[in-house]
């Protein structure tokens, strides 16, 4: 059996309050051997840490959600500064910009200054960097062009734009900076042709799997609770786009995230 690295979950959310060691459990059974959980403002920083040294097999990324960017101040780059020393923490994120209608309240400039001053210190700092982007990729990627001017080291990434939900176009265009791109259950939905095309487009090499558990379910659990184990179903459509087996599809994106976290 391949190992299977999901590289965005939520598992501190409310929602696997009443399992969550046994979904932890079944993860580890179905060969995912790697977790990466995100926490996306600070009250959250030392719930995933406890919760990366309960369990090995989950690291945690540390960032300030685009819903909370009126929160940044620049006292907060001192905290997250503290903690992304930790052997815990492998990245900063999930940071971005969200202009979908979940986030109507947060003004679109400050979402982009909170977001330039938490890429240019994990730069400083570096690590690699877990963005959110929904609706805002064209402005996503001036503000990435603007950081990033030049390749990321071989066999790294500078981070990755998780859940990806952009354009063939933009997909190339993310790849080409440096980052990784996330792949997670909306890929596995009949409408979603264009995101397939986009996976087909980076191919293997530029790609990561997560599920953004619990949210994003895959096809055959839509309308339920999602977990890591079912980023075997990510993979399993990922691999039907690059005419590979699941075994292929696997192995060279855990080879990816294990090079985008610094893990190998
Ligand atoms: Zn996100
Ligand atoms: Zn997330």
């Amino acid at each position: 059996m391949p190992e299977f690295f999901d590289t965005h979950t939520h598992l501190l959310d409310a929602a696997f309050d009443p399992d969550r060691e046994a979904v932890i459990e079944r993860s580890r059974l179905a060969c995912v051997r790697r977790i990466v959980e995100v926490a996306d403002s600070p009250a959250g920083w030392p719930k995933a840490i406890a919760l990366s040294r309960a369990c090995p097999a989950v690291r945690a990324s540390l960032g300030l959600h685009p819903y909370h960017a009126r929160e940044f101040e620049e006292r907060l780059l001192l905290g997250l500064e503290r903690s992304i020393r930790l052997p815990e923490v492998v990245a900063v994120g999930e940071v971005g910009l969200d202009y979908g209608p979940h986030n109507t309240a947060t003004p679109h400039d400050v979402q982009q200054r909170a977001l330039e001053r938490l890429l240019t210190a994990a730069k400083e700092w570096d690590k690699p960097v877990v963005i959110h982007c929904r609706n805002a990729y064209e402005d996503l990627l001036g503000i990435l062009r603007k950081t990033y001017t030049g390749p990321p080291p071989a066999g790294r990434y500078w981070g990755v734009v998780h859940c990806f939900s952009g354009t063939p176009e933009q997909a190339s265009a993310c790849a080409a900076l440096g980052f990784a791109i996330g792949a997670d259950g909306p890929v596995t939905y009949p409408k979603n042709e264009l995101l397939r095309q986009a996976f087909a487009r980076v191919g293997p090499a530029a790609t990561v799997l997560e599920t953004d558990c619990p949210y994003l379910p895959p096809q055959s659990i839509r309308g339920k609770r999602n977990e890591p184990s079912a980023v075997l179903e990510v993979a399993r459509g990922l691999a039907e786009v690059w005419k590979l087996g699941i075994e292929e599809a696997a192995r060279v994106t855990t080879a990816n995230a294990l090079d985008l976290f610094r893990l190998a």
